[in-house]
């Protein structure tokens, strides 16, 4: 297909997200934010699915593998006119932006095949198994088990902190394949489907009052013996790999929900007077900096001919952005004076407060503050290795 010009793109995507957003979408507007992943699921799956029918997933991926194969440059005219539009939370984005670049890097043809046309129609929705409660900054250290009988993957053990586990119809799992291997190399990367009598999910109730994570329980689970990526053994190289797909084109979305976020703090500050505070008029001059600051090193990135983020580059933004969008939080609470610290009637939260919750997670998950600072120090820097 040839690739539209960028102005044209940009029409089409604004005119669809409107008119799309018009009808019965509309409530979904600025749905789903941070720590209100809670509001409309079920309608913000069908509008997955919705952008799944009219091509919207999978910009960037090649049009052999169902992508429509465009320069990422229109990939961030679609995050931006899709930020802008106030178009909801994705709840497929874990499939979109982690799974699918793993398999288009690793999977075989009929992994491909079987798996990509689910994620770009917005019809299977995938969590990430990684982290369980003795493995998580030390991932090496997994050790749900799957040993291979019958031609079947028979799963045992507990992962935590899934992301929207409860909804999703896959997990990508990294489980222990050979117990005598030396750590790294005993890992497999499986694709495990959730529904299943072997997989029971437990939400978590998190500070918000609601669950955005889960435990999930594997008692002789099934993956089929295909539906392994890489070989046996190789689990480790590809989890990595899922780790390095850069946030890349979407970082400038992230950032216009960013500058929503801040216009919805300066508001709140004119209507309780806070604004007239000179710390609070500091702090706030402060998060526009950084705003600008993260918005042009983001700018820079895309620049290179690749759009994509090198060395430990990912690693020093996700550690700014994180601390950034944290003290926006407590900004935010701060500025609506003491009432702040109240719930309404059954633990009901406004948005400044579950904006204030949700970001005490920024700096711990996706690689915690301590993480980066140690990979940037060793691998940037050269810096002498931590005693392990
Ligand atoms: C909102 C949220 C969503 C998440 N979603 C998912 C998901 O979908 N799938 C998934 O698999 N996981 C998910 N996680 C888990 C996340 O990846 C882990 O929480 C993270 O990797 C940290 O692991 P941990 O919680 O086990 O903490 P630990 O690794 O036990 O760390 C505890 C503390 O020790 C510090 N620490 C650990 N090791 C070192 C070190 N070597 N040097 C210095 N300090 C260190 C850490 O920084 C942290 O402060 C999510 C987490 C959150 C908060």
């Amino acid at each position: 297909m040839p690739v539209p010009d960028e102005d044209a793109f940009r029409t089409e995507v604004r005119g669809w997200l409107a008119a799309s957003l018009a009808g019965d979408f509309a409530p979904l507007v600025g749905s789903g934010g941070p720590g209100r992943e809670h509001e409309f699921v079920p309608e913000r799956m069908a509008w997955e699915r919705l952008l799944g029918a009219n091509g919207w997933i999978g910009l960037g991926w090649p049009e052999a593998d169902g992508g429509r194969g465009l320069p990422w440059g229109h990939e961030v005219i679609f995050y931006e006119e899709y930020a802008r539009a106030g178009a909801p939370a994705r709840v497929g984005h874990i499939g979109e932006q982690l799974l699918g670049p793993t398999l288009l890097l690793f999977g075989t043809a009929e992994q491909r095949a079987r798996f990509l046309p689910g994620i770009l129609s917005g019809t299977e929705l995938w969590c990430q198994g990684y982290s369980e409660p003795g493995a998580g900054s030390d991932l090496a250290g997994v050790s749900t088990k799957a040993r291979l009988d019958a031609g079947e993957w028979h799963l045992d053990g507990q992962k935590v902190w899934t992301s929207l586990a409860q909804f999703a119809d896959w997990c990508f799992v990294l489980a222990r394949t050979d117990a005598a291997a030396e750590r790294h190399r005993g890992l497999s990367y499986l694709l495990v489907p959730m529904r299943q009598p072997g997989v029971e999910v437990r939400p978590i109730v998190q500070l918000t009052g609601t669950s955005e994570f889960n435990e999930v329980f594997f008692d002789d689970a099934r993956a089929a013996a295909g539906d392994i990526v890489g070989g046996p053994g190789d689990g480790w190289r590809v989890a990595m790999g899922t780790l390095m797909v850069e946030r890349g084109v979407s970082t400038l979305g992230q950032q216009l929900g960013f500058q929503r976020e801040f216009e919805a703090v300066i508001a709140t500050a004119r209507a309780t007077g806070a604004i007239d505070d000179p710390d609070i008029g500091a702090r706030i001059v402060e998060a526009w900096a950084g705003l600008e600051v993260m918005r042009y090193t983001a700018l820079a990135t895309l620049a290179r001919a690749s759009g994509a983020a090198s060395g430990t580059e990912p690693n020093v933004n996700k550690l700014i952005w994180a601390q950034w969008h944290q003290r926006l939080g407590e900004l935010a609470v701060d500025v609506c004076g003491a009432g702040a610290t109240l719930a309404g009637p059954g633990y009901e939260l406004d948005n400044a407060q579950r904006l204030f919750l949700y970001t005490r997670a920024d700096t711990i998950y996706g690689g915690s503050n301590e993480i980066q600072r140690n990979v940037i120090a060793e691998r940037g820097l050269g810096l002498p290795r931590e005693p392990r």
